[in-house]
């Protein structure tokens, strides 16, 4: 069994060729992106897809975002059509990923998409992560590197904490500077599109690209995985709470205090960057409960909330 420190593998030129071997042999690293650290495999590969499902213990209809070094290498992978470029085009290197028809030529492993006729692709702008894309040139299947409904990792710490023994080698990236989970938008074929899970690509700014989400007439895309609990830091969670009780740890917001601040100045932005890493903390407190001070909605809120409403259930 190796060390702690043994685990981490540095971003540096050589840690990005060690990594890439381990993965070309068909074994997982963690890896770094600005949205959470994922756990990797290379996509190709059955046999290197099914470790990720068993280190996550996920339930195998829960389908894996691929991630690749540019668009040129997702139109092996996926049919894009106009908006899906148009996309790309605004949002990659990015926190956005697009549910797409899956190309029947793109060699990667069935359990991917978990038998569905679409495939999720992201191109992420992470450096070390590009740098690592760039030198495997292969695909990527990558979830988050927690155990299945934990809360996501936004540090190496994190992904050692939730994998345990099983952690793979974890290349170093440092905190992730978004924090929360890609966008996922899915292109239907009737020219709609369904935000499937909100994130740090704001619906306003997708609308401003592909016009405003329409109600589903064509084929429905459904976000298998996408369960009511999930996030969940193992604690009973209350949302909105302007008052607390003694056995609460208070995750603050603004001038609501708390035992930790997502934000003291009020920051969307910097409360989702920080929104796991609170949940680390109230997880690892003495207190039983965890409470959360009200977020506003608007912009980056709503993906605050809705990861919120998920580590609640
Ligand atoms: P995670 O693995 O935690 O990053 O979550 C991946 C998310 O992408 C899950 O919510 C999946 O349901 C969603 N996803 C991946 N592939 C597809 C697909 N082909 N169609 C719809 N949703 C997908
Ligand atoms: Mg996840």
């Amino acid at each position: 069994m190796v060390g702690d420190a043994d685990k981490l593998i540095a971003p540096d030129a050589q840690g990005i060729a060690t990594a890439s071997e381990l993965l070309r042999a068909g074994e997982l690293i963690a890896v770094p992106t600005e949205t959470v650290y994922g756990l990797a495999a290379r996509a190709d590969s059955a046999d290197a897809v099914a470790k990720i499902y068993r280190t996550k213990g996920r339930p195998d209809f829960n389908p894996l975002i691929v991630h690749v070094a540019s668009l040129e290498q997702a139109e092996h992978l996926a049919s894009f059509d106009k908006r899906a470029h148009r996309l790309a085009e605004a949002f990659w290197p990015g926190p956005l990923t697009m549910v797409l028809p899956a190309r029947a030529d793109s060699a990667i492993a069935p359990a991917v998409s978990a038998g569905l006729p679409t495939i999720a692709v992201r191109c992420p702008g992470h450096p070390v992560m590009a740098r690592l894309l760039d030198a495997i040139g292969l695909p990527l299947a990558a979830p988050s590197a927690n155990r299945s409904l934990g809360v996501s990792p936004t540090r190496p710490d994190h992904v050692r904490e939730s994998l345990g023994e099983d952690c793979p080698p974890i290349l170093d990236g440092g905190p992730c500077a978004m924090g929360l989970e890609s966008s996922i938008v899915a292109l239907r074929d009737d020219g709609g599109w369904s935000l499937l899970r909100p994130g740090p690509v704001e619906r306003g700014a997708i609308e401003s690209i592909v016009g405003p989400q329409s109600a589903a007439s064509g084929t429905k895309i459904e976000a298998p995985g996408q369960m009511r609990k999930h996030y969940s830091p193992g604690k009973p969670v209350r949302l909105d709470a302007t008052q607390i009780a003694p056995d609460e740890f208070l995750i603050g917001f603004a001038a609501i205090e708390g035992n930790t601040n997502l934000s003291p100045q009020g920051d969307l932005a910097e409360a989702a960057a920080r929104l796991y890493q609170c949940l680390h903390e109230a997880a690892a407190a003495p207190h039983p409960k965890i409470a959360v001070a009200p977020i506003p909605r608007e912009g980056m809120g709503e993906a605050i909330a809705d990861r919120l409403r998920r580590a609640a259930a």
